[in-house]
């Protein structure tokens, strides 16, 4: 699948870092620097707290998916189906989740619970998008 096709993501004050990083293939959600509360996506406050203190952290390591859906439905010409989308949370920032699309597995093998690995890929506008690799292992 050509993830390029769609539409761009809104750049804000907010949430430059984060494509920046993005660009870099690093994944950041906010950590409140008042309660210690992980957010996503960025806002620049927190959720928690409403505290306006936020610093920019690094997930590393393995997420799981918490969630996901199978989309058969073309929306866009290019776009190629079905692929899975998957809702993903990592032990060591609770609260986040983050979604994007399951990579290296067939759709139909996505299950809660598998264990996978943050990558990015091309996205529309030049910016790159998180996605999940399978397995996570490899
Ligand atoms: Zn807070």
């Amino acid at each position: 699948m050509d993830a390029t096709v769609g539409i761009p993501p809104a750049v804000t004050e907010e949430t430059e870092p984060f494509w920046t990083a993005a660009g870099e293939g690093r994944l950041l959600v906010e950590r409140c620097s008042a309660c210690g509360a992980d957010s996503f996506p960025p806002r620049g406050i927190c959720r928690t707290c409403r505290s306006r203190d936020m610093a920019w952290v690094e997930v590393t390591g393995r997420g799981r998916v918490y969630s996901y859906t199978v989309n058969h439905q073309r929306w866009l010409p290019d776009l190629e189906v079905p692929y899975a989308i998957v809702l993903v949370e990592f032990p060591d920032h609770p609260g986040v989740r983050v979604v994007g699309r399951l990579r290296g597995c067939p759709p139909e093998d996505a299950a809660i619970g598998m264990e996978v690995e943050v990558g990015f890929e091309p996205g529309p506008g030049g910016f790159a998008i998180p996605s999940f690799v399978a397995g996570g292992g490899a």
